[in-house]
């Protein structure tokens, strides 16, 4: 009742870390996948790995989320191939770590630009077709830092624009729940990834300090990501639109 065999599911960002983990159990229900990355090698190789080893159809396509024309293409292309859009997961994203007094505006507007402004354009581009369809489940990967402001770090732009993603996610659903569109937030909390490792090499006593306020214990795992993304992109949570859904091993309760 539940499979997605036959689905189409774009990923922004899934080259590699979040992304790459929620594409690989999207492909396990048989989705296919349309990885859209910066990173033309990466999307390639990661492409080239899911065909293998899940046995489903896989597009990369090389795009920045921040370009409508890009935008524009991929929703072009991943039209061209498969004929429908049935799950948008909007996880491209990155972060820059400064104090707000020294924060240059251009390292803010990089910020805001990718998590806030690319989530948008991939919104509005995908969900045009999904209400069309009559038809789509749209999954934006938020933070925890979306929630609670994490000290001692210094991400003031990270957390504005995370924020503001569960507000925009709130809004679409709010809009789009007419049109049979449904759409909701992640909030994970430390993964190790590309994005946090230089916390947890270098980090020492920050990682030590976030794993006394986690209550599981260990950092989050990409894999950690896989049921949820399932949930969220199949008819599994049907009934469920505006939410977000926290995968933090605790650290926020
Ligand atoms: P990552 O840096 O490992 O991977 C991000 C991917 O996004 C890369 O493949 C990169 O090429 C791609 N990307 C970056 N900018 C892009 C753009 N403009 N257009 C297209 N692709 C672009 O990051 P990650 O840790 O896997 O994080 C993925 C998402 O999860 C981000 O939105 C991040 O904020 C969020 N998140 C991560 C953590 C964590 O602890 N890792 C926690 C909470 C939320």
């Amino acid at each position: 009742k539940f499979a997605m065999k036959d689905y189409c599911s774009i990923v922004t960002g899934g080259a590699t870390g979040l992304g790459k983990a929620m594409a690989e159990a999207l492909a396990d229900m048989g989705s296919h996948i349309v990885i859209a990355d910066l990173d033309q090698q990466r999307a390639e190789q990661t492409a080239e790995a899911l065909r293998t080893a899940k046995g489903v159809r896989v597009l990369a396509i090389q795009a920045d989320v921040t370009k409508s024309e890009d935008v524009e293409r991929i929703v072009e292309e991943t039209l061209a191939s498969f004929g429908k859009i049935d799950v948008l997961v909007n996880n491209a994203g990155i972060v820059r770590n400064a104090k707000a007094e020294e924060m240059s505006f251009k390292d803010w507007s990089d910020v805001i630009n990718v998590n806030l402004h690319g989530v948008f354009l991939m919104a509005q581009a995908v969900g045009k077709v999904m209400i069309q369809q009559r038809k789509g489940s749209i999954v934006n990967i938020s933070s925890m830092s979306g929630i609670i402001v994490n000290t001692p770090q210094c991400q003031s732009s990270y957390n504005a624009s995370k924020a503001a993603v569960i507000s925009l996610t709130k809004s679409l659903a709010a809009e789009w729940a007419v049109h049979s569109v449904r759409v909701n937030t992640i909030a994970p909390g430390y993964m190790k990834t590309e994005l946090t490792q230089p916390f947890f090499d270098n980090g020492g006593d920050m990682t030590k300090l976030w794993m006394e306020r986690t209550p599981l214990g260990r950092p989050g795992v990409p894999e950690d990501l896989g049921g949820i993304v399932v949930y969220l992109a199949s008819e599994a949570s049907a009934y469920a639109t505006g939410g977000v859904f926290v995968v933090d091993g605790g650290y926020t309760v």
